[in-house]
């Protein structure tokens, strides 16, 4: 909502006492609104910093790998290891992107960021690439549940983050005058974001895993 929002203009002498109603309306809902996202803020960051919460994501591991690079799974209706499907632009204004393989197999969902764009293709590739490999999280050595265990906790992590960020900018833009909150940055969201996707994705692969397993 638009705090500025100043009602209709009614152009006579009564105008000006119907306006400021209407301006003190909008700003007990404005009020109404921060106070609700405050509340909403401080939950959240309750659960994050509380002790079950601590216990499920028994190691953050993000380890150093830039969570904008992601790792190409390799085709599944090919199967091609060599020959990498490639990032094709499908629009310039603004830029959207699809993974096209040598196959002509394509990702399903078209995205405006390459990192989603490549999880888009993960995603319907599961079975190109081994959760074990992941330079995040830390799962090289854990067993399919464990691993599916500990991208579980580092999910909730990550979603409350994403969660709190939103809100933090939500807010922050509210009261720029009184600098209540600092904004947090684009790129940091966007960080999280991706470690988020990552997080999914890695969630999908050890779900097959455990499958795999579980067959006789
Ligand atoms: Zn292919």
């Amino acid at each position: 909502m638009q705090s500025s929002f100043a009602g209709p203009d009614f152009g006579v002498p009564i105008a000006s006492s119907i306006k400021r109603v209407f301006v003190e309306m909008n700003d007990r809902d404005h009020e109404k609104d921060l106070d609700f996202l405050r509340q909403k803020r401080r939950a959240l960051l309750e659960e994050l910093h509380s002790d079950e919460h601590y216990e499920n994501v028994e190691a953050i591991a993000f380890g150093s790998h830039d969570p904008f690079d992601v790792p190409v799974a390799s085709c599944e209706a090919c199967g091609r290891q060599r020959l990498q499907p490639r990032m094709s632009r499908v629009k310039d204004k603004p830029a959207r992107w699809v993974m096209v393989c040598h196959c002509e197999r394509k990702s399903k969902v078209i995205r405006k960021r390459p990192w989603e764009t490549v999880l888009e293709w993960n995603a319907i590739n599961l079975a190109g690439f081994n959760y074990q490999e992941m330079p995040l999280f830390g799962l090289s050595k854990l067993s399919p549940s464990d691993a599916h265990k500990r991208l579980t906790g580092i999910r909730r992590n990550l979603e409350l983050r994403k969660n709190i960020i939103g809100l933090e900018r939500n807010i922050g833009q509210r009261t720029r005058d009184t600098g209540e909150m600092e904004v947090p940055g684009k790129t940091f969201q966007e960080r999280i974001e991706a470690y988020l996707g990552w997080c999914l994705w890695g969630l999908r692969l050890t779900k097959l895993a455990k499958n795999n397993s579980d067959q006789p």
